[in-house]
């Protein structure tokens, strides 16, 4: 193993991008992953508005939209945890997050009806993909593809993809929480990922993963909320409600060799709450999910016991 190493963090997809990058061409590497990030940027963005999801949300009941394959690709596996998740999973909430969003900067929640209104154009079936032409199109004004529960994942993915064509044998990139790592460490030892408690300041880990070639992705009430009239509500809703969604859950860590599907997972589970949760993660065949509940105890899959080091006396369930 060389010892040269690249290690970076930059500010990309609205959120902090760590990599580190082992082996002689790690400089390289590293710029094509960057060019990779700006790319992907470019391409899955809801603010910006020559991305291809703003193309898509601006032209909503007026026209169909040509994508590119990748877009196309991230969409479909949208939609695929969708139906697996029974629609727990729905890139099409973005109306009722900027409604939460609108009234909650004026400290008021949502009526019945406002909320019922909006939940109309959040329905899955209002987004229709043509996989023989790559196109899309949003079937109602004012219907919103908003990829915030799956782009991270999916970008850990393209960029581990760079390191393994380019040949890094040692790489791992950290996009906000989503995690992905090639390899082992750069010493020979697996990487540890260490997991937020949910309670507690960033950087306190209840317990530590350790893997080789694999996604970590954290899902969790705690990480984005509002406050109004003193209430928290979080940033993950729920679909069938239109509010965020109640779960018995403060955080669900899903692991699998691959980001996306990892990503979408564990977004999905903290929405199903913890028994649907567990049916989602056997039935996706990831390799397992560790879900930290409201009454602070650990349910952990088969797959994943393993991989787990506790960090915390906590009480702690197989299942
Ligand atoms: P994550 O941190 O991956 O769980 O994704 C949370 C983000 O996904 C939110 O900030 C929203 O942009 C979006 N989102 C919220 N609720 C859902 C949901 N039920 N399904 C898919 N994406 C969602
Ligand atoms: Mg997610």
């Amino acid at each position: 193993m060389s010892d040269i190493v690249r290690e970076a963090q930059d500010f990309l997809m609205n959120t902090n991008v760590e990599q580190k990058i082992y082996g002689d061409n790690s400089s390289a590497i590293y710029n094509t992953t960057l060019n990779e990030l700006h790319r992907l940027e470019n391409m899955m963005s809801f603010y910006r508005e020559t991305s291809e999801v703003s193309l898509l949300n601006q032209q909503s009941g007026k026209k169909t939209i040509k994508l590119s394959k990748e877009m196309m690709l991230v969409l479909q596996q949208s939609n695929y945890y969708s139906l697996l998740s029974e629609s727990a999973f729905n890139i099409m909430l973005s109306p009722l997050i900027q409604l939460w969003k609108k009234l909650g900067k004026k400290n008021e929640l949502p009526s019945d009806k406002d909320i019922e209104n909006t939940l109309k154009l959040c329905r899955n079936n209002n987004l229709m993909l043509d996989a023989s032409d790559d196109t899309a199109y949003l079937a109602l004004e004012g219907c919103m593809v908003d990829l915030g529960g799956i782009g991270k994942g999916f970008a850990a993915d393209v960029c581990c993809n760079v390191y393994k064509d380019m040949g890094a044998t040692s790489a791992f990139i950290n996009l906000g929480g989503n995690v992905k790592a090639i390899g082992n460490r750069a010493d020979g030892n697996q990487w540890t990922i260490g997991i937020q408690h949910p309670d507690k300041p960033r950087g306190n880990c209840y317990c530590a993963m350790i893997c080789s070639d694999l996604s970590v992705v954290t899902s969790g009430g705690y990480e984005r909320y509002q406050e109004i009239n003193g209430v928290k509500y979080h940033h993950i809703l729920d679909g069938g409600t239109g509010y965020p969604s109640k779960t018995d859950l403060k955080s669900v860590t899903v692991v699998s060799q691959s980001s996306i599907q990892a990503d979408a997972l564990s977004t999905a589970a903290f929405v199903m709450g913890l028994k649907k949760g567990i049916d989602l993660v056997y039935m996706s065949k990831c390799v397992g999910a560790i879900f930290f509940t409201l009454s602070n105890e650990i349910y952990m899959t088969k797959g994943v016991k393993q991989h787990i080091k506790l960090l915390e006396r906590l009480t702690c369930y197989e299942v």
